[in-house]
Order: structure tokens, then sequence, then C-alpha cells
């Protein structure tokens, strides 16, 4: 039986679907793979190889003690409703209305899927940045939206104003943003978050923006789009518990808009998962309240991390661009003889022992052919780990 649908869309989207109609698993899924059947060093798929807060485990395992194991209110429990408002007041003096302005939801990916597949309808156009995270492509190829792209460009993967003035149009019905950005690390600066504000007013466009490392930059504190003026209205904030607590594995996901848009979400967010992760909810919640030095330390520990991994690449050969936040370094291959990243991370376990992603996996052909020598590495990984790493690297150039 041939089986067709929605799917071939999505897979397509995400640049999985090959020309004789087989599907390829993404690409964190594959060289996750290829890393445990070489048992090479897994510096692919972004997340850590440690526990976070001791207090955010313990209160998971005492919320499945008291019995919190049943199905959650749709838009999330209120303990965690109220600290993701608590939080977003806090760090950045935002007054959310925890029972008509907050979701909860499996993840930022579920957030991303539900808001998209809500607000756009065939052949609204989604604008992105460029490289982009794997799922937006797929989510639009879903919504059937039209995707388009922004490219950020070298040295420091920054859009062009020009670009973005050229790309957004009436249109466009979201302005879907990453920052800070994975796969790049880079942060978008103030001017380029205020013209993605102007654009979204001119051609009455919703900003939606995806903020997962809001707490790991290295340089200014996170600056989210919905505090600029005009900024709140319009924008849908996603975030997730994954990379701040080093939990990537409970899904525990939300985002804060306005409150029609919230309702618009949840009609479509009830029948996706409906509900998640009853016991991490309150968990999450206990993360969200921790001191400030804890949201420092893991900032402070993982620019160590970045500095140790990057000056380990550097020392091999490779070109690094140095990133401002988030769990990745990107890192040219060109100047060792590697031209073609997709092959040599296919090549990696065999010559270094380490998983890389090449940064083409997060472009179309077009800025894929450009990129096509850079590799993006994960640093999110135990001291030892990122050491040996860049021992085995080392080879690389010998
Ligand atoms: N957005 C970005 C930019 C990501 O890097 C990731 C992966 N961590 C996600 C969304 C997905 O987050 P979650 O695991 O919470 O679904
Ligand atoms: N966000 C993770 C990364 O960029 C991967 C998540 C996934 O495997 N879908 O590596």
């Amino acid at each position: 039986m041939t089986i067709s649908g929605s799917w071939q869309r999505t897979a397509r989207g995400a640049g999985l679907l090959s020309l004789d109609g087989s599907i390829r698993p993404t690409i964190f899924a594959e060289m996750s793979a290829l890393a445990s059947s070489t048992g090479a060093i897994n510096l692919g798929q972004g997340f850590p190889d440690e526990d976070g807060p001791a207090e955010v485990l313990e209160a998971a395992r005492r919320a499945i003690s008291d019995g919190l194991n049943q199905y959650p209110p749709a838009i999330g429990m209120p303990v965690l409703r109220e600290a993701i408002a608590a939080h977003q007041k806090r760090f950045y003096a935002l007054d959310v209305d925890a029972d008509r302005e907050v979701l909860v939801t499996a993840g930022a990916t579920e957030a991303l899927a539900a808001t998209l597949l809500a607000l756009v309808d065939d052949g609204d156009e989604v604008v992105t940045l460029e490289p982009f995270y794997d799922a937006y492509g797929a989510v639009i190829a879903l919504a059937r939206g039209v995707h388009v792209m922004v490219p950020l460009r070298l040295p420091d993967f920054l859009p062009d104003h020009d670009d973005l003035r050229a790309a957004v149009t009436d249109r466009t019905r979201v302005i879907l943003i990453n920052n800070p950005n994975n796969p790049t690390g880079t942060v978008l600066p103030k001017e380029t978050l205020e013209l993605v504000v102007e654009l979204a007013h001119a051609h009455d466009a919703i900003i939606v923006t995806d903020e997962v490392y809001e707490h790991l930059t290295f340089g200014e504190p996170h600056l989210p789009i919905a505090t600029l003026p005009g900024g709140r209205e319009r924008t849908v904030t996603i975030s997730s518990g994954g990379k701040t607590f080093n939990t990537t594995g409970w899904k525990i996901g939300w985002l804060t808009a306005p409150h029609d848009i919230v309702t618009a979400i949840l009609a479509v967010k009830q029948f996706l998962t409906f509900v998640n992760g009853a016991p991490f909810q309150p968990a999450i919640a206990v993360g969200l309240g921790l001191s400030d030095e804890f949201f420092d330390s893991i900032a402070h520990t993982l620019q160590a991390k970045r500095d140790l991994l990057s000056s380990g690449l550097t020392k091999a050969g490779f070109a690094v661009t140095m990133p401002q936040a988030g769990y990745f370094v990107v890192a040219d291959a060109a100047p060792l003889g590697y031209p073609d990243a997709a092959t040599l991370c296919r090549q990696l376990p065999e010559l270094a022992g380490v998983v890389g992603i090449p940064i083409s996996a997060f472009c179309t052909a077009q800025l894929g052919a450009e990129y096509s020598s850079l590799v993006r590495f994960a640093y999110c990984k135990k001291t030892d780990v990122l050491q040996r790493a860049t021992a085995q690297l080392e080879q690389l150039g010998r």
C-alpha cells in the first residue's frame, strides 16, 4: 500500500524526503545513531550529558510520590503558569497574566507547531532566518505555508536589514525568529529586533520568537522582542525548560502571548497532545524560581565550555565563529582541506572519533552550498569530554 499525505509535505519541508520518496531520519537522530554505533564522542545533537539542579529533579520525584500523575489542565498547571508569569516579570519586567496569556506545551517544539498550525493559512508566508532549526521548515510545510528565508551572513551570522525588509511583505503572516539562534549562536542586535517589530506592524504580521536559549547568553542579558515598544501585542514568545535545567527529555515548554492568540493556539494544541508531563510541570516551576546565582552560573559554566571547545577547534585547524549564546559553535573545516562538511561529518567518527552536524542541514540548497564546509559542534558536554574531543580532532590536521 502506498501511503500519501501531509507527512510528505512535512518531510519535504524538512528536507527529509528523497527523490525516490523515501524518508530519512532527522540529522540529529542520524548523527546520534552514528555516535552510538561507532562509540564516537557525540558533539552533534544538542543535549547536556550532566543532570541539572538537584532541587528540580527532586521536585519531579516528589510530584510523582504525591500522586500528580493524571492529566493536568489543558493550559498547564497553575503552579507552572504562575512561575512562568513571575519569571517574565523578574527577568524582563513583563506583566503576563498567568491565567490568560500563558500556555504550557510539550516542549518548545509543540509550541512552535501549534502556533504555526493555528496562525498560518494555505499559502501564507512565514519569514525565518536561515540557517534555521529543522522543525521550522517541516511545520511551515505542514501548515501549508510558504517559507521565505533571510540569510544570516558571515562573518558574524547577522541578517542584512535590507534583506529583512525585502522578505516581509503583505503576504507575510508570521515572522519567526530564533534568538539566541541555533545553530549559529547569534544574538540579534536590538536594532534588528526593532526592525522586526516595525515590519510586523507595517505588514500586519505576527511575530513568533523562539527563545529557548534565553538564559544561555555570554554577553548582554537576553532581550525578548516582546519587551520592545509595539512588540508585545503581536508577539508569541516561546521557551522551554529543557536547555535551562538540563531536562531536554522532559519536554516542558511554554508560550506567552496576548489572550486571543493563546486561545487560537490552544484550539490546536488541545488536539495535538492535549497535555503532557504532569509531574514535571511543578518541577520546572521550582527551576524558574531558583536564585539569580543559579541563572548566572549556568551561563558562566557554559561560556567556559564554549571557550574550551572553540580554542581546541582553532588549535585543530578549524576557523571558528565565536557564538554569543547557546549550545553550539560553528567551525569551518575548509582550512583543514575538507570543503564538504556533510561528507566530513559522516567520516568524522573514523577520522577523529567525534560527531558533529553539517550546517547545510539547517539550510536550503543555495545557502547550504555556500556554507558547505561549516560544521556545528555542541559544547554542552562535560569538560573532560570536550578535552578528549579536541585532542582527537587535532589528529585531523596531522
Ligand atoms: N527551538 C530551538 C532553537 C531548539 O534548539 C530546540 C531544541 N532544543 C527546540 C526549539 C526544541 O525544544 P524542545 O526540546 O523544548 O521541544
Ligand atoms: N535541539 C537539538 C539540537 O539542535 C536537537 C533536538 C532534536 O533532536 N530534534 O541539536
